[in-house]
């Protein structure tokens, strides 16, 4: 067990690094932060923020040297980045586990390998993919590149075979997935925590709408059948045993109109949809990383409140700040700002969560208080 006083390594400064950070401090540990921005919202409230790039030898080895245990916020650091730190101190997750996940086409194998069911998708790595890629999906479709796209970003649309070699040119000609569209009834999420003896301990099912392809809003416990929550359940702790994934990591489904469930992909992080067990849960999504990357027991996974959370993007500072009296009258409701400096359209600024007995009528007032924060 790595005990309270010790130095955790977060690899990333956003928002999760951030509620990471302050969750390891609650619990009274040191966090260094590796990562490039100077102004990143982890790197301002960490005990040491390493100003580097995520292949930076010197700052991989002062994280070597300094922690007990190195993390990640997001799955896009490099894998080799991960494989070098583990010559100096645990890394958890493992290399082998992000990797998988970073790349789609690797994570779609990996998931169909486990017997689990996606959307329809063809592989291009080349040009010389098109013909029989065009030729495997249903169309609407849409062409994702494989690495390096997040919330809906370095996708396009694919309304027919003929327009996919244009839409392949648009994103680089860099290795892609062409994924029929689903026809969505709703989209769901399972935050699950794994130890490193392989006890897993999952958040309850979370039902999420995203707007252009971001996520807008959480509800949880997810309105669903007890069978189908029962199911996403199991699927996502089946993701974490293949990946031996230790930590806290989202796996992310479609439901289509035929209530089948589809994983859509697999998050070796904490997760925007699980930010509402801040505020609703015994123990959050965040404490629960530090505790098994620290190897300390669970923390307890009971929901308090029902609860539905709003995320706050760049768009709502446009026309100037949000008009906060409202949001911030409503006592069952809590904001969380990450701290970043500039607005940027698209860019997760923050969150609100309201709490209650029953998640029904919260959906009505999130979304009304939601409204009265345009300026
Ligand atoms: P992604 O970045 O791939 O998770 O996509 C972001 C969001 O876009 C998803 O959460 C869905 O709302 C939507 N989306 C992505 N792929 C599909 C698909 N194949 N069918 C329907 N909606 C999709």
């Amino acid at each position: 067990m790595i005990l309270p006083g010790a130095t955790l390594g977060m690899l990333g400064g956003g928002q999760l690094g951030r509620l990471f950070t302050r969750a390891a401090h609650e619990l009274g540990y040191r966090v260094l932060v590796l990562d490039p921005d100077p102004h990143s919202p982890a790197g301002r409230i960490a005990d040491e923020h390493l100003e580097a790039p995520y292949d930076d030898d010197a700052a991989l080895q002062e994280l070597g040297r300094q922690c007990a245990v190195v993390t990640t916020e997001f799955e896009n650091v490099p894998a080799a980045t991960l494989e070098r730190l583990a010559h100096w101190c645990l890394v958890r997750p493992h290399a082998a586990a992000v990797r998988t996940t970073q790349n789609r086409i690797r994570e779609k194998r990996f998931i169909r390998s486990l017997g689990l069911a996606t959307a329809p998708f063809a592989v291009i790595e080349s040009a010389a993919d098109l013909a029989a890629a065009a030729r495997a999906v249903r169309y609407p479709a849409l062409l994702k590149r494989a690495e390096l796209g997040y919330d809906g970003k370095g996708q396009l649309a694919v309304g027919a075979a003929d327009g996919l070699a244009a839409a392949f040119r648009d994103l680089g000609e860099v290795p892609c997935v062409l994924e029929e569209k689903v026809a969505l009834a709703r989209e769901l999420s399972v935050v699950v925590a794994r130890a490193a003896d392989g006890a897993m301990l999952p958040f309850p099912v979370t039902d999420n709408a995203h707007r252009g392809g971001i996520l807008h809003r959480s509800v949880a416990p997810a309105p669903v059948a007890p069978a189908l929550a029962e199911a996403a359940r199991q699927a996502a702790e089946r993701c974490a045993e293949a990946l031996d994934f230790v930590g806290v990591m989202a796996v992310e489904f479609f439901v289509d109109d035929d209530e089948r469930l589809l994983v859509n992909e697999i998050a070796p992080r904490t997760h925007n949809s699980g930010h509402w067990t801040l505020d609703a849960c015994v123990t959050s999504q965040f404490e629960q990383q530090v505790r098994m990357v620290c190897g300390l027991p669970f923390g307890s996974n009971a929901q308090h409140s029902a609860a539905v959370m709003i995320n706050l993007l760049g768009d709502l500072w446009q026309d100037g700040e949000p008009r906060w009296p409202d949001l911030l009258a409503d006592a069952d409701t809590k904001l969380h700002l990450y701290g970043k400096r500039e607005a940027r359209p698209g860019r997760k600024m923050g969150h609100f969560t309201c709490v209650g007995p029953e998640s029904g009528p919260l959906l009505a007032r999130a979304e009304a208080l939601f409204d009265r924060l345009r300026p």
